[in-house]
């Protein structure tokens, strides 16, 4: 990340977005895990709508892991006694969840948060979009189109058959037999 000149007073927002499969979560363990190499205090914490992993840890594709509460509850995370949060998957918090961000950074702490910034449909998530505009620091990752090699910025959603999924699906689907794969602008599809 491009940071020449870091806030030396106050914390500030850090947000790691992309499509799904660029690497988002991967990115945000590596920046708190250096952080907690350097001692600070670390905290990690995904919402409680995510069932991908069992247990308290959040196991990137690449196999980093690290130790992560799993809460929606926005008084608890804002009262977390943290120099460094991460957020992971933020577009599936509370709307909420923004001021948290915001009265924590303005108390000190340096806040990272990572998620998809559009859904299958290339319509950007209500929280990522306006955490963009506030964040300090912003990082678009991307991942590799399974169709054409180029750089992929989208999450296509598939059927079960392969074809589209339809732009009235529901948003969120997990595990109702649709799959998602990396696509860029040219390949992308919604039926
Ligand atoms: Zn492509």
């Amino acid at each position: 990340m491009m940071m020449q000149t870091i806030p030396r007073t106050g914390g500030w927002v850090e947000v790691v977005c992309g499509p799904m499969f660029s690497g988002k979560s991967e990115e945000l363990l590596r920046r708190l895990t250096r952080a907690a190499i350097a001692n600070q205090r670390v905290e990690l914490v995904r919402p409680a709508s995510d069932t991908r992993h069992d247990g308290d840890e959040l196991v990137t594709h690449a196999g980093r892991r690290m130790t992560a509460h799993r809460s929606s509850d926005l008084e608890w995370i804002r009262e977390l006694d943290v120099e460094v949060l991460g957020l992971d998957e933020i577009q599936f918090f509370p709307d909420g969840i923004l001021d948290v961000v915001d009265d924590m950074a303005g108390r000190g702490v340096r806040v990272v948060c990572s998620g998809l910034d559009m859904d299958y449909r290339r319509r950007p998530w209500p929280v990522i979009q306006t955490l963009l505009s506030r964040a300090e620091f912003i990082d678009k990752l991307q991942a590799v189109c399974l169709c054409c090699g180029g750089p992929a910025t989208l999450s296509q959603r598939l059927e079960a058959d392969g074809s589209p999924a339809p732009a009235a699906g529901s948003t969120i689907e997990i595990g109702a037999g649709e799959r998602y794969e990396a696509r860029c602008r040219a390949c992308h599809e919604v039926s």
